[in-house]
């Protein structure tokens, strides 16, 4: 037993290394809760079958219609309609405070405010982080880190300075190296870094990057910072008790209340698979057969055993 590739008489079963077994993943994030976020963004990334996350401030998220104290930044129910339509909301600092600028309690309550206002807000936790002015102090770090599974490192800019020609190498690069690539974006049409009179850069940029669906899995931060640590935490166990049938046993060694995301695995025998089915506590497995012949299967890292029958 290896920890994500396991042979069995002919038979070679693995986790890929992202979902659906693409190339490469690219997170789309975008940052301070701006209005257009809500009114451009949200609709753009849909309209492609997309989602992105966006990393709020609660301080400066108005109260509701009826309260606008600042009208280029989003409401509270703007956020949690977003969220309901699967993207992600997640924290940035209640007050955007800088690590290196305020004494360590004020930056706990600061992280711990945001957190209890997005729950509150959406329903679900914030399970990412993104540092204020991408600072990283370690001391702030021991606090916003904690419970999460993952946070923003590193990041490149889209806004005022990126073009076509230079994001579709970008996005090639993202392919050939099979690398997770993350995007950060303040401003679209007003605000900090923002695309000017021509935002449709971005949105011809996701028509270019939708064209390549079969190479790129575009996830939410958390969907794939929570699938890149299951699956490097994962291990299979599997038996062949039948010439047709394999039984895979998943093993994941993260915390399953916070690491829920879906892992695919890719099955390949010595010869093509035509027809294959699997099913896993009880529930029928979604299995996708490729030209190739390999067969890519949905499973649950933290369910049962998988019963693999191949006809
Ligand atoms: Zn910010």
């Amino acid at each position: 037993m290896v920890a994500t590739s396991c042979a069995a008489e002919g038979w070679q079963v693995s986790v890929a290394k992202y979902k659906d077994n693409k190339a490469c993943a690219i997170s789309y994030t975008f940052d301070d809760g701006l209005k257009e976020h809500y009114t451009k963004v949200g609709p753009e990334f849909e309209k492609r079958g997309m989602r992105a996350t966006f990393f709020i401030n609660g301080n400066s998220i108005n109260q509701d219609d009826a309260h606008i104290t600042d009208t280029t930044r989003m409401t509270w129910a703007q956020l949690r309609e977003l969220s309901d339509r699967g993207h992600e909301i997640s924290n940035h600092g209640w007050a955007h405070k800088n690590f290196a600028r305020f004494p360590i309690e004020e930056i706990r309550e600061d992280i711990m405010k945001n957190d209890s206002a997005i729950l509150a807000c959406t329903g679900k936790p914030a399970l990412t982080f993104c540092y204020p002015n991408n600072n990283k102090k370690a001391e702030g770090r021991r606090i916003s880190d904690k419970g999460r599974v993952g946070t923003r490192t590193f990041q490149r800019s889209l806004g005022s300075k990126s073009n076509d020609k230079e994001l579709a190498k970008w996005t090639q690069k993202m392919i050939d190296t099979r690398d997770w690539g993350v995007t950060m974006t303040h401003g679209i049409t007003y605000g900090y870094d923002n695309f000017g009179r021509t935002p449709q850069r971005l949105w011809k940029h996701l028509d270019m990057v939708a064209s390549l669906k079969d190479s790129i899995w575009v996830g939410t931060f958390y969907e794939v910072a929570a699938y890149t640590a299951e699956r490097r935490a994962t291990s299979l166990g599997i038996a062949r008790p039948k010439e047709n049938q394999l039984l895979i046993t998943p093993t994941m060694r993260l915390d399953p209340t916070l690491f829920i995301e879906p892992l695919t695995l890719v099955i390949q025998g010595d010869t093509p698979i035509r027809k294959l089915s699997a099913k896993q506590d009880g529930k029928k497995l979604p299995v996708t057969l490729t030209d190739d012949g390999k067969a890519l299967v949905t499973f649950n890292p933290n369910g049962g055993v998988i019963e693999v029958k191949v006809k």
